[in-house]
């Protein structure tokens, strides 16, 4: 039989283990909180448990750990980028960005992604598997004890689709947001979705105080085709109806994430466009100079081009900011530092990936 997954079960799931081991209950009160607050890296570190006791863990659960491959740090803002090796040899990666308001870690979901974005470098290679929710705890985890510091935001924006893990998605914010575990504010944390409509809605009825944020790019839905696939499944409407109907549910502003890219959606028409899509709407529009993939067509737009094309979104009173860059010394874009590996990798034939 396959081994459990300790680090994505719930602390009433484990009370339930134990006692099934003949254990008293307080011990998995005690497990969770070396896991879950201390952060610990195995059993063995778990100083308050009986050795018959670990041995007993050892048998029935996997404890999920992840190797660091690679980590390079901005020699601009500190930005760090760590490069991790999952359990079955798959790739992902992480950033932490220190903040003056605190430190923020960007997970991955997936290892992989199949959403096919034309400007996006976590997709050129498809979708691996979906994470576990230990996997995306760990992330964390792994970055706040190697670190030192103290991880008090979280950004679901790195490789893979989020709502493309639902099930998975839900089980690690109700773990992070724990009292009893890490304690993440759930309005510290932000899933960002490149807008598979249903699972929008799913998501307003789990009524987390959780930031959503939207990857619009276009302001149309012939353009937005241009960008990304998923616009051929759900129009821009039907999108921004399940936005409407998450604010509605959660109280929670959106934001819209619009990555400029060089002469495809950064006129002044688009400009236009996009501002009588969003207008009336709780909401804040935040502007990213799409980030040059190799292998991929599109470049982003010039700082002149991003700053009228904020000027004017401004002017009819839009939230709007120019998303501060981070780490453009260090592989920047989402993927390009897990794509440059698993190149690598692949080219010295050491590796299947
Ligand atoms: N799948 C989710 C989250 C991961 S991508 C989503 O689509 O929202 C995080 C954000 O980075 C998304 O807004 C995505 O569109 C954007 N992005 C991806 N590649 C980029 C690039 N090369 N330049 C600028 N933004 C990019």
């Amino acid at each position: 039989m396959d081994k459990k997954d300790i680090k994505s079960m719930n602390l009433g799931e484990l009370k339930k283990d134990m006692e099934e081991l003949g254990e008293k209950a307080f011990r998995a009160t005690q497990v969770y909180e070396w896991i879950h607050v201390k952060l610990v890296q195995s059993f063995d570190e778990m100083t308050n448990i009986s050795e018959k006791l670990k041995e007993k863990l050892r048998e029935k659960y996997n404890f999920t750990t992840l190797e660091i491959v690679d980590k390079q740090v901005s020699a601009q803002d500190g930005t760090a980028k760590y490069l991790f090796r999952l359990q079955d040899g798959n790739l992902i990666e992480s950033v932490l960005m220190k903040y003056k308001h605190g430190n923020s870690v960007c997970i991955s979901s997936q290892a992989g992604c199949r959403m096919g974005c034309k400007f996006c470098a976590s997709t050129i290679a498809g979708l691996k598997r979906n994470l576990f929710p230990s996997e995306m705890l760990e992330q964390i985890y792994r970055i706040q004890r190697e670190s030192g510091e103290r991880v008090s935001n979280v950004v679901v924006m790195g490789t893979g689709e989020p709502f493309d893990n639902y099930d998975n998605l839900i089980r690690f914010l109700k773990l992070l947001t724990d009292e009893k575990g890490l304690h993440i504010s759930a309005r510290n944390i932000t899933v960002s979705t490149c807008g598979i409509v249903p699972k929008i809605r799913e998501f307003a009825e789990e009524n987390m105080q959780v930031t959503l944020a939207i990857s619009l790019h276009a302001p149309n839905n012939e353009k937005r085709k241009r960008m990304m696939p998923i616009a051929n499944k759900y129009s821009i409407e039907e999108l921004l109806d399940a936005c409407r109907y998450f604010f509605e549910k959660t109280g929670r502003r959106i934001t819209f994430e619009y990555s400029l890219a060089d002469g495809v959606n950064d006129s002044e028409q688009d400009a236009a466009e996009l501002i009588s899509l969003v207008k009336g709407m709780n909401c804040h529009v935040n502007l990213i100079p799409i980030n040059p993939v190799e292998e991929l067509e599109f470049e982003g737009s010039a700082k002149k081009v991003a700053e009228k094309f904020k000027n004017k979104l401004e002017k009819s009173r839009i939230n709007v900011t120019i998303r501060r860059e981070m780490g453009r010394d260090i592989d920047g874009a989402c993927g390009q530092l897990r794509r440059k590996f698993d190149g690598a990798v692949r080219e010295e034939g050491t590796k299947e990936c």
